[in-house]
């Protein structure tokens, strides 16, 4: 669910005011005035408002060209928090993290092969309320954010679709937030991933970025001048192969060739990409399937990138943490097949968060949310720009 949005010049003061501040380091009032372009009053006034607020707190002692000595504004980041939990395919993890994004919880659990929402959601709630019992204070929670593998409709955190567990319209935030004492939101977790890509990654705003979500499934977003579009992106049905059967219905998708679930089938007790890797260091038919894959991620990385022209392609998710060979199987075949004009625009990175990618934008989704509406900000500023 989303809540209400701030509308008084004051509201979005104080969180640009607030934004600064985390961001930047060692500002005095003086500095906040003159970047956010504010006067001294309101400047003021602002400062002491997130000071009582308990947000930020003046301290410490800086020294400028001038000799004088201001005190300097410090994000307060263990006053609030947030809960991230961040649905995956194969695993469920459980954070609670700061205004600073630091994991001060972390715990993870495997998720269900086809799990009920009914027992997904009760999962939630207790690892939840296990968190919340270990807290000095509780209250700190102000809200919940979860990223999950599917179709999302975030104005009410309902989940339209997750085609692998034959999901359809689960009412997840509804569900939840009557049993948590703090407002819930629901994402997409590639739309969160971009988003933890962008505040702990320093992906800038401005940049034209498609993201992939390497791991069991593939999925995909595309961040165009700060707006993720793309909500349903099917990139990991893109008919790369010849032959096999996908578990959408559909024969060829890149997820037959790719997809976790579909390298380990085939290996009698191998369960994971991980495995794989191992065993490829042995057996070159192993390594030849994790070149085959390497490949086909590439072939359909370059149809996205002729159609799209982003400027850079970040791969993220389990299987991205590759060994480096595979990775650099995947840019060569890029560079070699893709028309000149694409390769020599889109760059392949992958991710800088690695396997922490996916609670990392949970956490970004959450902080974002309920404490600094950065993404907000950001669309008004493309408004008045
Ligand atoms: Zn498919």
């Amino acid at each position: 669910m989303r809540f209400t949005q701030p509308s008084s010049a004051r509201q979005l003061n104080r969180l640009r005011t607030l934004n600064l501040i985390a961001t930047g380091e060692d500002l005095s009032r003086a500095d906040v005035s003159r970047l956010l372009g504010l006067n001294k009053v309101s400047t003021g006034e602002i400062v002491d408002l997130l000071i009582a607020e308990g947000m930020v707190s003046e301290s410490g002692t800086r020294t400028t060209a001038a000799g004088r000595r201001p005190v300097a504004l410090e994000l307060q980041k263990d006053h609030n928090m947030v809960m991230a939990i961040d649905v995956g395919t194969r695993n469920t993890a459980i954070a609670l993290v700061n205004l600073a994004g630091e994991m001060l919880r972390f715990e993870r659990f495997p998720t269900e092969k086809k799990p009920t929402p009914e027992h997904l959601a009760a999962l939630i709630i207790q690892g939840t309320n296990k968190f919340l019992s270990r807290m000095k204070d509780p209250k700190a929670v102000t809200g919940m954010a979860v990223s999950i593998n599917g179709t999302v409709e975030p104005a009410t955190g309902t989940i339209l679709q997750v085609p692998q567990w034959g999901w359809e319209s689960v009412p997840l935030a509804y569900a939840l937030s009557k049993h948590v004492p703090f407002p819930v939101i629901v994402e997409n977790n590639v739309k969160s991933m971009v988003l933890g890509e962008r505040w702990f990654a320093n992906l800038e705003a401005d940049t034209t970025c498609f993201y992939v979500n390497w791991g069991e499934h593939i999925g995909a977003a595309f961040l165009s001048k700060g707006t993720l579009l793309l909500q349903d992106c099917q990139f990991g049905h893109m008919p790369i192969g010849q032959s096999g059967r996908c578990h959408c219905g559909a024969f060829g998708c890149l997820e037959t060739l790719a997809a976790g679930w579909a390298l380990v089938e085939g290996y009698d007790g191998i369960t994971s990409v991980k495995q794989l890797c191992t065993m490829a260091e042995s057996d070159s038919a192993v390594a030849g399937d994790l070149l085959q894959a390497a490949e086909a991620m590439a072939h359909a990385l370059i149809y996205a990138a002729a159609i799209l022209r982003p400027q850079k392609v970040i791969v993220g998710g389990g299987i991205s943490a590759l060994p480096e060979r595979y990775f650099v199987a995947l840019r060569e075949a890029f560079q070699r097949k893709a028309p000149p004009l694409v390769s020599s625009t889109t760059r392949i990175e992958r991710t800088q968060l690695g396997d922490r990618a996916g609670i990392l934008g949970t956490a970004a989704i959450g902080l974002d949310e309920f404490v600094f509406k950065r993404s907000l900000l950001e669309q008004l500023k493309h408004h008045q720009a």
